[in-house]
Parts: structure tokens; sequence; C-alpha cells
């Protein structure tokens, strides 16, 4: 099968052959029939193109006539024929999975089951577990929605994993612990270009222990355009790793959508005597396959509004490897138990004590501990995964995204074979993020190299009912997520930006 081999020559490292047909709505029909995950769509509620209009509460979800139970037929399986009334009502290409993922159907399960047991029993919820409820008792669902994220993140037991909090405070909690500047080893290294809330909170953190930032952060800098090498991070931990208190990068970069190969860097600086290494997931976690534990990663944090799909502002993660959670009996120390300093909350108290309120802590053993009302909408979004491995997803995505990259190269030469040869000298944009599909997540970072290109293709995109990121001044970030993005999608979405990228052209002539 096409898709089956299309999958294998990506997964070895070859090029995907991509026949010449390839840039056409029935390729794309074949290779999303042969999906094995595309059922998994019709989890996800899409925007529609009515639906991005909307300018208030209707009491209706989109693609829904009335009600709101989101399950009737916003199909999107045809885009010939059909009147403006059907185009409306189709679903959106949302490709921006990678700032908000779309809206599992089992949210609101899950939520109006949370909020019928508060009515119904009150505090009694935290106790309690109803059969027919798709909830654990609450006190429990950090546990579940920990065990239900061992594979995302490839952790070796739950334990190693607890959902609390923004990925900005899990950061400084992390550094809290994991951060121990002494002496001439206080630095730490990141990249030069990080999230901003990762910068901030490292360079408090540096200045919290009454360091100099400039003498302490150490960025490394990409060696070609965007990108980074593995061999330069490697040479960067080499110069600093006697200084060295903590390496911190992410594991995808969110700009250029480069995957670093997070196994050789982390054993390459613990090699050299670097204390502690923790990576950012924010953009990794759900989106390409992780071994944590296999790898040896001493923490990690994650949000799960990109990728996990739990809604905006939703729980954040953090894993602590097994070998830094432990607790152990030890009378000598303070109320009984020896650990790794933690800075703690009832919540890290183990459970069996918890509600004796008696501020003796014992904690609880593992990176675990915290409860929240949006662990049930967590906890739903993760029943979709469940569904599925993210070994299944990565292949999936790895076929998707040499897909797009595939008919994005065709439109960088549409030019060329143009008549004007004048034209031809210098292509409508750039792909930044890494060509190697093994180098990268789903996402394609597409840079714009015209002035003004930005805004023209923005305004095509949103009238061809696309839902995707645009970094001013020039950059738009293209992010088909397999859970609920197809081929045809991709096909769509490209026979868009094709026509846009032509009439700028043709307007600017
Ligand atoms: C999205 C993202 C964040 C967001 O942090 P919040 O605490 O959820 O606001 C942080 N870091 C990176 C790398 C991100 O991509």
């Amino acid at each position: 099968m096409e898709f089956q081999t299309i999958v294998e020559r990506l997964r070895s490292g070859q090029d995907p052959k991509f026949p010449g047909n390839a840039n056409s709505l029935e390729y794309a029909e074949t290779l999303s029939s042969q999906d094995p995950l595309k059922h998994l769509k019709e989890e996800f509620i899409l925007p529609t193109r009515a639906s991005l209009r909307k300018k208030g509460l209707t009491g209706s979800l989109p693609g829904s006539a009335n009600g709101a139970n989101g399950t009737s037929s916003n199909d999107i399986s045809t885009q010939s024929g059909g009147n403006a009334d059907d185009d409306d009502k189709k679903k959106s290409i949302y490709f921006v999975g990678n700032s908000l993922g779309a809206q599992p159907k089992a949210v609101r399960r899950y939520l109006d089951a949370q909020l019928e047991t508060w009515a119904s029993i009150g505090v009694g919820g935290h106790f309690t577990t109803w059969e027919d409820s798709p909830l654990v008792a609450w006190q429990d669902m950090s546990a579940d929605c920990a065990r239900k994220s061992v594979d995302l993140v490839g952790a070796a037991s739950p334990d190693e994993i607890v959902m609390m909090n923004t990925i900005t405070a899990n950061l400084h909690l992390m550094m809290a612990s994991f951060y121990k500047p002494a002496g001439q080893r206080h630095k730490i290294i990141l990249e030069w270009k990080p999230f901003p809330s990762d910068f901030y909170a490292i360079e408090s953190q540096i200045q919290w222990h009454g360091l100099d930032p400039r003498e302490s952060m150490v960025q490394i800098e990409p060696d070609q355009d965007f990108i980074i090498s593995t061999e330069r991070i490697m040479a960067v931990i080499d110069e600093h790793a006697d200084e060295t208190a903590l390496l911190l990068l992410p594991g995808v970069q969110y700009y250029s959508g480069q995957l670093f190969d997070m196994e050789r860097i982390t054993a390459h600086a613990q090699a050299k005597g670097v204390p502690y290494v923790g990576w950012d997931l924010a953009h990794a976690a759900g989106n390409v396959e992780l071994r944590l534990h296999d790898w040896n990663v001493d923490f990690a944090v994650w949000c799960t509004y990109k990728y996990i799909n739990a809604g905006p502002g939703s729980i954040a993660g953090a894993f602590v490897h097994a070998r830094h959670g432990t607790v152990e009996r030890d009378p000598e120390a303070i109320h009984g138990f020896r650990h790794r300093h933690r800075l703690a909350g009832w919540y890290g108290e183990d459970k069996s004590v918890r509600f004796d309120m008696a501020n003796r802590f014992q904690p609880t053993p593992g990176a675990g501990g915290s409860s929240a009302v949006d662990l049930a909408s967590l906890s739903a979004a993760l029943s979709v995964f469940e569904k599925t491995r993210m070994r299944e997803l990565r292949s999936k995505s790895l076929a998707l995204t040499a897909y797009a990259q595939h008919l994005l190269d065709g439109i960088a030469g549409d030019e060329e074979e143009a008549s004007d040869p004048a034209a031809a000298s210098s292509p409508p944009f750039r792909i930044i993020t890494p060509r190697d599909p093994l180098r990268r997540g789903c996402q394609l970072s597409v840079l714009l190299l015209r002035p003004g290109l930005l805004e023209h293709v923005g305004a095509a995109l949103r009238e061809g009912g696309v839902v995707c990121d645009q970094r001013k001044p020039d950059v738009i970030r293209v992010a088909p997520v397999p859970l609920y993005c197809d081929f045809v999608d991709v096909y769509n979405f490209m026979s868009i930006l094709r026509k846009a990228i032509a009439t700028a052209a043709a307007a600017a002539s």
C-alpha cells in the first residue's frame, strides 16, 4: 500500500518518492483512504468557515445545524461542486495545533460528568468513582492523567509524571530542584531563540541566586540559518562543561520546528559532567516519539493545550526521572524521610496521609501530586491518545508533513517553469525547518521572501477556511496534526497557497 511504503521509506531515512500525480486531489484522497488513523478525525470538533465568522454565542457548535452535540455531518471529503452554503459548513483546515489543539468531543462529555458529580455529591467527588462516569475520583485524576501520558513522553511509569500548573511555573519548580549553582559551576546552557517564558524563567532563576545572567547564560547560536546542529550543541557543551550547572533545551524548537537529538545531547552532556539536563517539550509532547526515561533525561516540562488538545490554558506536565524521585525512611531526616529537596505543597504529600493535615511532610514518591478541575478536560484529551500509540501517530505525521513539503517544493518551483526567467531567480518562500523528516515534528515553518506576501497569503488562507499561524514579519507555521488533519487537507491548503502566491506575483508585475 502506498501509505505504508511512504512511511517505511521515511522511517528509514529514504526519499518518500511521491509519484508524478502527487499534486492532485485524487492522489491525496488515495493516501487519506489508506490512513489507518483516519477515524480519529471524528473524535474532534473543528471550526467551519461559518463558525470562524461568529461574533457571539449562538448555542450551536460548528457543523451542527442546531443543538450542541457537535456530531452532525461536518464533512470535508469533497471540495468539488456544492454551493457557498455547503462551503460554509465544511470543516476548516486546522493547521494550528502547534498553538492551540482542536477540541476533542470527549472534553464536553468529561466536563459534563465533572459538573454533574460536583453538583450532585459535592465534596464527595474527591473519593467517589462512578462506574458509568469517564472520570475517576478527583484525588486520583492526576495519577490517571499521568498513567495516560506514559506513552506520550516515554516514562518508565506514571510515577515519573505529574500534571500541574503551567510550563512556566513548572520550569521554575524544576529549576528550584535542579539548578544548583555552586562555585565555578553556575552556567545554564540554552539556545539562541528560546520561547520568552523559558528565557525569562532562566534569567530570573540566575538572578534569584544572586548571579549575573550575562555571565551565567550560554546561548547556542545556529550554525546555518535557523538550524542548530547536534555537533554544534556538543561543542558548546564541551567548551563550558566544567562551569555548567544545567542544560535546558527545547525538544522541538517552536520557531524553526527543528527536532533535537535529545538522546545524544543528554548522554553527551552527562558524560561531560553536566549535572542536570532538562527539556522543554511544549512542541514535542504529542507530536514526536519520546523516550525520556531511557534517554536518562533528568526532568522535562510540557503544556497540554498545543499537541495534546486539552484546551486553552490547560494544566501542564512535568517529568522527573525515577532516580530523582525516591523517598526513603530515615529517622535522622526531617519528618523521617530522605528525598531530593522539592518546593512542597500538600498534594506532594503521600495520598495515604494527605488528609491527616498533620504537617509532617511524607512525600509521595516520584514526580507526583496535584489536583485541579481542569484535569477533567486533560483526561478527556488523553482518552483520544489512548485510541492509538505515539508510534502510529508519528508514522502518519511523517507522511503528512513529507507530503506537505513535497507540494511546497512544487509551488516554489512553479515560477521556474513559468516563461518569465526574471521571476525564476527569486523563489517566493523558503522552508526553514530541517528537510530531514527525522529532524522535525509535524510543523513546517515557511519564510516568505517577498515584502507584503504574508498579508496577502494570510488573507487568502483565511478566505479559504484555513487556520494557521503567522509569525510577523514573514513566517507562516504550517502544522498538519495527524490526529485531525489528512492528506486532502494538505492538498487543499497547498492549492489555496499556490493560488495566493500566483495572484500576488501577478499583481506585483
Ligand atoms: C507554548 C510554550 C510555552 C508556554 O508556557 P505557558 O507557561 O503555558 O504560558 C513555554 N515554552 C515553550 C517553548 C512553548 O512553546
